[in-house]
């Protein structure tokens, strides 16, 4: 297949379909990582056509709402000082804290901007050369990349007012820390697809060697997300463990050296603060040692203190796949898009607005 609408054929869809329910015979809980998957699994009513013992658990694949509190009053801090220009992608500014989103602090004075992509927020910098210029790198392996490009930029080219506060996260050790806990019983894993690009199907391979479950990278398409979800059952009744790429057009199982030797370059493996987790060793991106002056978090070291999550949101047992947006007290009655209360509901990613869009009953 080479076009889109192809992977979006209804009969051959159908026939995916069919062909699940024929071959799934027992009890299987499948999470699909990416938030992403979670929004277009609603989209094509895919949880509706399954058999009722084939669960999708929604996991923790949404940048913007694994983003912890505690980051998100330090982005704040940064954005409220005087002569920073604080730079960012969309969904993050409407994220509450707790005096506030970065959206109201906008409306209070702060310079906060909305970038499509890091070569914005380095244009910004190189127009306003008196400013500081800070990019808000929230993003998983899909993004980093794109952040280290614009820093490797900023360097080539001596534009000294452009920094990062580093946020981005790396998605196996979530899904190592979902396992562990053992707080959901998992039987496979659909892997995230543009992540996967960057990190290589091999990286996952963890999953049935030390966990004994398998992992099906899958796209977004409706015959990727079908046909991911087939090989996971068939593998599942053959009682295996495995992984596979259903995503063969963009994912490799190596992934893409080239952005894997530039994030090396700039970034160290290092613990992050998942929001609903914690701290999670090895599962985020620092800049190294080198790149100090690019480290927003070094340069300005503002004071933030633990800020406890809004109240009465479950977003943290939501991000971990331990309840559904629709057990939430607030979902739909107080929290809905227009009005949310933590970042699942913000995000166009997040789980909480994908069972809101797609109409799901509490
Ligand atoms: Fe949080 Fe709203 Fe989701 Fe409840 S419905 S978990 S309050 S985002």
């Amino acid at each position: 297949m080479k076009y889109v609408d192809e992977f979006r054929d209804p009969q051959a869809a159908r026939r995916l379909v069919e062909r699940i329910r024929a071959r799934s015979t027992r009890p299987i809980q499948l999470m699909e990582f990416c938030g992403g998957h979670t929004h277009a699994i609603f989209k094509i009513g895919l949880r509706q056509l399954l058999p009722p013992h084939l669960q999708l658990r929604s996991g923790p694949g949404c940048p913007v709402c694994v983003t912890s509190s505690a980051d998100l009053e330090r982005a704040m801090a940064l954005a409220r000082l005087p002569d920073v220009i604080l730079t960012t992608y969309g969904d993050m500014v409407r994220v509450p804290g707790s005096r506030g989103s970065l959206q109201e602090a906008r409306a209070a004075g702060a310079d906060v901007r909305i970038v499509y992509s890091t070569l914005d927020a380095l244009e910004i910098a190189r127009k306003n050369p008196a400013r500081s210029v800070v990019f808000l790198g929230v993003g998983f392996e899909t993004t980093a990349p794109t952040t280290a490009a614009a820093l490797l930029q900023a360097e080539v080219e001596g534009i000294a007012n452009f920094s990062v506060l580093c946020l981005h996260k790396l998605t196996p050790p979530a899904t190592r820390a979902i396992l562990d806990a053992g707080e959901v019983r998992l039987d496979g894993v659909l892997g995230p697809g543009h992540v996967t690009t960057i990190i290589g199907a091999d990286a996952w391979r963890f999953l049935p060697e030390q966990y004994g479950i398998s992992c099906v990278v899958a796209g977004f398409e409706p015959l990727d997300i079908l046909s991911g979800v087939a090989a996971l059952v068939d593998l599942h009744e053959e009682g295996q463990a495995d992984v596979r790429n259903a995503y063969g057009r963009s994912v490799s199982s190596e992934g893409n050296r080239v952005a894997q030797e530039m994030m090396g370059r700039l970034f160290e493996v290092s613990t992050a603060d998942w929001r609903g987790f914690g701290p999670i060793p090895e599962s985020g991106y620092a800049l190294r040692e080198a790149y100090a002056h690019r480290d927003a978090a070094h340069i300005f070291p503002v004071e933030v203190t633990a800020v406890p999550e809004p109240k009465g949101c479950r977003c943290g047992e939501v991000l971990r796949g331990v309840m559904e947006p629709t057990e939430c007290g607030l979902f739909r009655t107080v929290c809905s898009p227009r009005t949310p209360v933590g970042p699942c509901m913000v995000s166009s990613e997040g789980a909480c607005a994908a069972y809101y869009r797609y109409g799901a009953e509490t």
